[in-house]
């Protein structure tokens, strides 16, 4: 099937405000579209970018009626947007994802299970209801294991590692004070020696290319950095490579997909997590590819051809979380980071900074892999110091 293409100039609507969708505005308004942006915080980054701007609460029936009444196709930045209305709007418009991909990969639990029913790695998981399923759970797959949130988690938020039947106490006492009908998912703590991800681009002809796959390190939950190409054998890049297209492939999924993967010491890798959208971890494509994953994006929606996933430079990217930014933000700081060969700093225009918030990232390019992790590495030392 081919996805009559849309002109330049047409509306293309974005659900979510964040700088993901603030990099997707601007990859579509190079490529001659126009942006409707709907995120109910004003303040939100791609409301800066957009010719319509919607803060209204996603339930109210008559912005959604404005909404679909002037966009020619929409997308989402954020996989928490309500999949009703991404249904609603797929009755009257071309949306990408779908709402049904939407609504198995926003629930951990149904993501797991339909991962596993294909067959495609996951870590041991079970679902989790109550306090008691929750020591039937631990009992089953044993310590460590991760509880997390069946719905609407994300940077580690809503979730416990359980190490010691002192930490299952007190996860049972969360269970126990949740909101009824609220669910977690119970996974086998995996000790990876490395986290992996691939992005992943599928249209609506089953037509598919894979990013080089990338390394990610977290802090307390959080992408610290992201290193490209990542230090993996051929095999294993191959095995990665192949194992984000098949999952993408068996949701069906049409979009900018992310494929979070764990790489166990034995070589063997395991699906963690899958977004359907733009991910953080491949802001690298912005500075390194010949094609971003934002224009991959507009693509996909407009049915144009897929672009190239071609590296043009091996890199490291740094988010700057939090406090962080106020490193970069100073006359030294400025200095320092513009003088440096191959660096390129993001900064997202949030007007406040918090803990754990994405602020901004620095992508570090450089002809050899080892000079950008040292120039990465050398840069991340002197954040949360001033400078
Ligand atoms: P998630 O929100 O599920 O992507 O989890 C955030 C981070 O927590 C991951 O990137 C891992 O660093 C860690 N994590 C999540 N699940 C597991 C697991 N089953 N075993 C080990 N680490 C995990």
């Amino acid at each position: 099937m081919t996805t009559p293409i849309l002109e330049p100039g047409s509306i293309l609507g974005v659900l979510g405000g964040g700088q993901l969708g603030a990099m997707f505005a601007t990859a579509a308004r190079r490529m001659g579209y126009r942006v409707a942006v709907w995120d109910p915080d004003p303040d939100a980054p791609a409301h800066q970018l957009a010719a319509h701007s919607y803060t209204s609460p996603f339930p109210d029936p008559t912005s959604r009626e404005q909404f679909v009444s002037l966009v020619h196709a929409v997308t989402l930045e954020w996989e928490n947007v309500p999949a009703e209305l991404c249904g609603w709007l797929e009755e009257r418009c071309r949306m990408t994802p779908s709402s049904a991909v939407l609504r198995t990969l926003q629930d951990r639990i149904e993501q797991k299970q339909f991962l596993s029913s294909r067959l495609l790695s996951v870590p041991s998981f079970a679902a989790v209801e109550s306090a008691g399923q929750l020591n039937l759970a631990v009992d089953r797959l044993g310590l460590p294991a991760v509880c997390k949130t069946a719905k609407s988690g994300y940077d580690g938020k809503g979730q416990w590692i359980l190490r010691s039947p002192s930490d299952v106490k007190l996860a049972e006492t969360i269970l126990e004070q949740a909101k009824s009908g609220q669910r977690w998912i119970v996974e086998q703590f995996i000790p990876f020696v490395r986290e992996l991800s691939a992005l992943v681009v599928r249209n609506e002809s089953g037509e598919c290319r894979v990013y080089p796959v990338v390394e990610n390190r977290h802090e307390q939950g959080i992408l610290r950095d992201t290193l490209v190409p990542a230090s993996v054998s051929p095999d294993v890049t191959e095995q990665a490579e192949a194992l984000s297209a098949q999952a993408v492939a068996a949701l069906q999924g049409v979009g900018v997909f992310c494929v979070e993967l764990f790489q166990t010491e034995d070589g063997n890798l395991l699906i963690n997590e899958i977004a359907p959208r733009p991910h953080n971890s491949g802001h690298y494509t912005l500075d390194v590819c010949t094609v971003s994953q934002f224009e991959q994006q507009v693509r996909v929606i407009c049915g144009l051809p897929l672009g190239e996933v071609r590296l043009l430079s091996p890199a490291v990217m740094v988010n700057l979380i939090g406090e962080d930014v106020r490193s970069v933000m100073s006359a030294a700081g400025f200095s320092t980071l513009y003088s440096t060969s191959g660096a390129v700093l993001h900064l997202y225009g949030k007007p406040m900074i918090r803990p754990g918030r994405k602020m901004g990232h620095v992508t570090f390019a450089a002809p050899q892999k080892e000079t950008a992790i040292v120039t990465a590495q050398k840069f991340i030392a002197t954040l949360r110091r001033p400078v």
